[in-house]
Parts: C-alpha cells; sequence; structure tokens
C-alpha cells in the first residue's frame, strides 16, 4: 500500500525531508510538497547574491527539478485540519483546492519578526528571499546612480544612507556585504567618495552576533567600525515614515533604504491550523520529530522540523530547544525522512540529537568571521572558510558547479556591478512609447 505524504514547504527541511523519504521508502511512498516558491533558497548565500558576487538564481534550487518521482503544487497554505486530514492550499491567482493525506510533514519556515513601528511595513524590505536580495542589490546599485546624477546634497545624502534594523548573523552579513558592494561600486561614480556612503546599524542589544559568542561580536563590531559604518547598540528604531527616520537615542535623518532583520518568528499560517503550538507560535515537536500535544502525547500522522518547530535540544539542559539555523533544519530533516520511514515499516523511532557546530560569517569579498566547534577564525582564513562550508553545502552539482563559476568569473573580471533597478518595472519603457 502507498502512504499519501504531504510535505508542507519546500525549503530546507521540505526538500531534504523527501529526499531522504524517497531514498528510504522508495516506492512505497507518494510524496507532495506544497510551496509558495517553485525553489528552494539557499538563504545562507542571499547576502553574497545582494552584494552581486553570486548569479541570485543561483542561491536557489529548483523543487522541480530534484524532485523528480514526487509532486509539487505551487501555492501558499491557508488551513491546515488536521483531525480531517486534510490541507486547503491557495494559488497566487485565487484558485483553491484541498489536498488530503495520511502523513503530514510541517515544514513552513519562519517569517520575519516585525513590531508595530510607524513607517515600517510601508517603507522597510525584509531580507530572507531571493527576491529581496535582488532589489537590495538594484536598489543599493540604482541609488549610487541616482546620488551621482545629482546636484542636490540632501537628496544624495538620502539616497545613500542605508539602515540596517538587527545585528543578529543574517543582519550582519547583509549589512556587510551590501556596504563592500557599494564601496566597490564607487570606481565607476568619480562624482561619489566613501565618505558619501551612510551605512548605519541599530541593535536593540548590547551587542552584535549574539550566535558567535562576545569576543567575535567584539571583533566584528570592531572591523564594521572600522570601515566607517556605523553601528548603534543599545539602541531601537522608533519611526521610519517615508524614510524619515528616528532612533531611541535621539539621532533622526533621512534615508531611502531600510531593511529589516530583527529576527524571526514560525510561519504565522500555524495559527490556523489544529495542531498543538508552543508559547511563540512553534509546533511542539518531540525529539522523535513527530508533533507532540503540550502533555508529550503524540499527534498521530503529523510530524514538523526547522524554524516552524519546537524541537528538544538534548545537548542541553532541559528545557531547551534547537535555534532556527540551516545546520539544524538539514540535520533534522535527514532524521525525520529516516523516522518516517522506520514509522511505516513498523520499526521503532529514534531521537534527534545535535551540538550545534558554530557559524562562518561573510563580511564582503575577503573578510569574514568565524567560530566552529571553539575554533576562532578572522578575516580572509574566515572567509574562506565560509564559501568552502557553503559551497559543501547547497545541495545538488549543479548548484554547486555554478555558484564556483560565479566566484571564479568575479576573480577574474570583477562582480557585475550594474544596476538592473527598471527590472521591477517592465512595462515602463513600452507603455511611455505607447503614449507617445
Ligand atoms: C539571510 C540569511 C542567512 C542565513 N545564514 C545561515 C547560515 O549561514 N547558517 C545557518 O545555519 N543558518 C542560516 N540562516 C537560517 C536558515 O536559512 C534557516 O534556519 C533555514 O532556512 C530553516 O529551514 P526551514 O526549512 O525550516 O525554512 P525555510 O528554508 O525558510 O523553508 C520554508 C519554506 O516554506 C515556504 N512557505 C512558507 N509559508 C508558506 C505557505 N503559507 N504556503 C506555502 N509555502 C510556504 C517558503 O516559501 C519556504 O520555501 C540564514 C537565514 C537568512 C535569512
Amino acid at each position: 500500500m502507498t502512504t499519501r505524504v504531504l510535505i508542507l514547504g519546500g525549503g530546507y527541511v521540505g526538500l531534504y525531508t523527501a529526499l531522504e523519504l524517497k531514498k528510504r521508502a522508495g516506492r512505497h511512498v507518494d510524496v507532495t510538497i506544497v510551496d509558495r516558491r517553485p525553489y528552494m533558497t539557499y538563504q545562507p548565500f542571499l547576502p553574497e547574491a545582494a552584494a552581486g558576487s553570486i548569479e541570485p538564481r543561483h542561491s536557489v534550487v529548483p523543487l522541480r527539478r530534484e524532485m523528480k518521482g514526487s509532486r509539487v503544487i505551487q501555492g501558499r497554505v491557508a488551513a491546515i485540519r488536521h483531525d480531517q486530514r486534510q490541507v486547503d492550499v491557495t494559488s497566487d491567482y485565487g484558485d483553491e483546492r484541498t489536498l488530503e493525506y495520511d502523513e503530514l510533514v510541517v515544514a513552513l519556515g519562519s517569517v520575519s519578526r516585525t513590531l508595530p513601528i510607524p513607517g515600517l511595513k510601508e517603507f522597510a524590505i525584509g531580507f530572507k528571499y531571493v527576491e529581496e536580495a535582488i532589489n537590495l542589490r538594484n536598489r543599493v546599485l540604482g541609488r549610487l546612480a541616482r546620488a551621482a546624477s545629482t546636484d542636490d546634497p540632501d537628496l544624495r545624502r538620502r539616497l545613500l544612507t542605508f539602515v540596517f534594523v538587527g545585528g543578529g548573523f543574517a543582519g550582519v552579513e547583509a549589512f556587510a556585504e551590501t556596504e563592500d558592494m557599494a564601496r566597490a561600486a564607487l570606481r565607476y561614480h568619480p562624482e561619489l567618495s566613501a565618505k558619501d556612503l551612510r551605512f548605519v546599524m541599530v541593535e536593540m542589544m548590547p551587542r552584535i552576533l549574539p550566535e558567535m559568542g562576545e569576543e567575535m561580536g567584539e571583533y566584528t563590531l570592531k572591523e564594521l567600525r572600522d570601515r566607517g559604518m556605523e553601528v548603534y547598540l543599545e539602541t531601537k528604531l522608533e519611526s521610519c515614515v517615508d524614510g524619515h527616520v528616528e532612533l531611541s537615542n535621539g539621532e533622526a535623518f533621512e534615508a531611502d533604504t531600510v531593511v529589516w532583520t530583527a529576527g524571526v518568528k514560525p510561519s504565522p499560517i500555524l495559527g490556523s491550523s489544529d495542531l498543538p503550538l508552543g508559547p511563540k507560535g512553534h509546533v511542539i515537536c518531540a525529539p522523535t520529530l513527530q508533533v507532540t500535544d503540550e502533555d508529550g502525547t503524540v499527534v498521530e500522522g503529523a510530524w514538523a522540523a526547522g524554524d516552524c518547530a519546537q524541537v528538544p535540544d538534548l545537548t542541553k539542559e532541559q528545557p531547551a530547544y534547537c535555534a532556527p539555523s540551516a545546520q539544524h533544519a538539514v540535520r533534522q530533516a535527514r532524521h525525520l525522512g529516516a523516522n518516517l520511514a522506520d514509522h511505516l515499516r513498523g520499526r521503532e523511532l529514534t531521537d534527534y540529537k545535535h551540538k550545534h557546530l558554530g557559524l562562518v560569517a561573510s563580511l564582503g569579498l575577503n573578510k569574514g568571521v568565524a567560530d566552529v566547534m571553539g575554533v576562532k577564525l578572522r578575516g580572509w582564513p574566515a572567509w574562506f572558510m565560509h564559501r568552502t562550508y557553503h559551497m559543501s553545502q547547497i545541495p545538488t552539482f549543479n548548484r554547486k558547479a555554478r555558484v564556483v563559476l560565479d566566484w571564479t568569473t568575479a576573480l577574474f573580471f570583477r562582480r557585475d556591478l550594474v544596476s538592473m533597478g527598471r527590472i521591477h518595472e517592465p512595462r515602463r519603457a513600452f507603455t511611455e512609447a505607447a503614449d507617445s
């Protein structure tokens, strides 16, 4: 008999669970993946995609190509009724359908965790998806080009002021990589100089990069400040209505770009499901990655992992939960796939246990910071380690090869720093032609 397995979300967890399950249970499972996007996003490469070091398309993995033998449905999960084994899916065009299943894997990941700050929703941009990375790159390069073409000093100042809110891992990488690209692009704008660029980071906590420990956080802070970047600690963004930025330390200035990188929260769609959720909105899981209720009773037929799941971290004193990271997501996914295959064969399940190995971060070309299993690296060695590690981790040989080719080409011909800003208004030239 074939078991219908429905996987919600085709990111790290969705893709790796499906691959593992197919490998172990083969023709005994009928796997369907639902995702809004037809690809898995390799998020650690988004800062490099935003900085023009790799082609954005190469930081995503096409699901249909990798998931041969499984069904991929592009659509938004709108509701989960596990008691009826049903999920409602809506396409971007409004078409609705209901999918039925025997076993459910919840892999919906997380979304940006925002705050009710005036102007934030209307003016800022997030940094979790490839479209946001492409937009940021075009935006920064476009602002440079426009600033170089104006004589208005106030407008120029505003165009060249870039604010990043949130000094966690993803925020620091995006901040440092984008500044590095903007600085490199100055060579094509003799009207501008490095002192015209203003990169500002706002962080509520007393330090940045908390995921890497105090020593590396302080090193990174000094590095960024030495590059002329402004980092405000213990400071909040109070408002950014129409780009008028107000900070809790009393500073106020105009900025044309505000990037929100202040953390994530589990996919809000889980709120319209009948699955048991923890205090922060994650699906509650046992170490076997089966969904459980608050008392620890297994909810039959439901599994979860990754950023949307509250998975006990068995390497720490309980209660402690695994942090949202690709490192856990990939390993949990493989474990989940193996456990689900064993469950279908009536075998005993095993617990997920993984000690976080550390992190590597890129701070721009040839600059980086790393703390891996207690070994701390700075500058070029850390940057090299970052590239080597992520090249080995991005799924499929196809993507690895394309990324290495991007890096190699950039080595000989420099990275491509042309703004494709007009890509965001593709009908403009045509409508102007029609109007004339
Ligand atoms: C810029 C950046 C850099 C990072 N760098 C690192 C790093 O270097 N190391 C590290 O360990 N971690 C890193 N992370 C974190 C890591 O990428 C995440 O922890 C990981 O992606 C979580 O995997 P996941 O499968 O749970 O979620 P995701 O990979 O986010 O997948 C969730 C999927 O669900 C889909 N989805 C969501 N809602 C719906 C819906 N309603 N309907 C249909 N589909 C939906 C999404 O489109 C997405 O494809 C980084 C994150 C970011 C943003």
